[in-house]
């Protein structure tokens, strides 16, 4: 049986500039405040390490983590998969596993974490994974952080850091930097409807919430 730390399992404190404090870890930086040794990250400086993860790994984990490692390069075999893979694991079993098919699929959320979660559905026929843990090659995106949030995964473990996949180019750092910015400060504009179109959507919502 699984219990959750309470600890997070990562987190460090960016001092670049135009960074600032880097919602490193997704336990930390989007349920409360930073945490860590002061020290700047990779992108900074070379003294930048993980602050926790390691020792709070288990046999277990490492060998899951390691197999989301291994399956991470199966781009090898398919150039159109991205390097990063994903394991859904129950009770020492594994539920699913999930490749990056975005370029596969022509689908910009195929990202190993939702595939694995989508695969966990379609095979157990339900949503919600409580008790799981969702094992991944890199640290995952704000989207694939909060489909873990729907599906009620309680523990997420990454090898690869948002740092990492940076200096590879890849965008889930400058999102999480994103989503500390003030709405009108974000690069993708969001506009609210007038109050008519509002409240025929509310009123939507507030029927399916009477009757379900
Ligand atoms: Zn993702």
């Amino acid at each position: 049986m699984w219990i959750r730390e309470p600890e997070p399992e990562v987190w460090l404190t960016c001092a670049e500039p135009g960074i600032g404090l880097v919602p490193f870890s997704p336990f930390t930086g989007l349920a409360g405040p930073m945490r860590g040794s002061g020290g700047a990250c990779r992108g900074c400086r070379d003294d930048w390490m993980p602050a926790a993860m390691p020792g709070k790994l288990d046999e277990n984990d490492r060998r899951f983590l390691r197999l989301a490692v291994e399956l991470s390069r199966s781009y090898a075999d398919d150039p159109r998969r991205w390097p990063f893979a994903s394991v859904l694991v129950a009770d020492g079993e594994i539920l699913a596993r999930g490749f990056n098919q975005v370029a596969e699929l022509h689908d910009p959320a195929a990202h190993a974490e939702i595939m694995a979660l989508r695969a966990a559905g379609r095979a157990l026929g339900r949503h919600v994974f409580e008790g799981s843990v969702l094992y991944s090659s890199g640290e995952p995106c704000p989207m694939c952080l909060a489909a873990c949030y729907w599906a009620s995964v309680p523990r997420i473990v990454f090898a690869a850091t948002s740092h990492d996949l940076a200096e590879c180019g890849f965008q889930d750092l400058a999102i999480y930097g994103q989503l500390r910015l003030p709405l009108d400060q974000r690069a993708i504009q969001e506009d609210a409807a007038g109050e008519e179109i509002r409240q025929g959507a509310v009123i939507a919502v507030r029927d399916w919430a009477r009757r379900y």
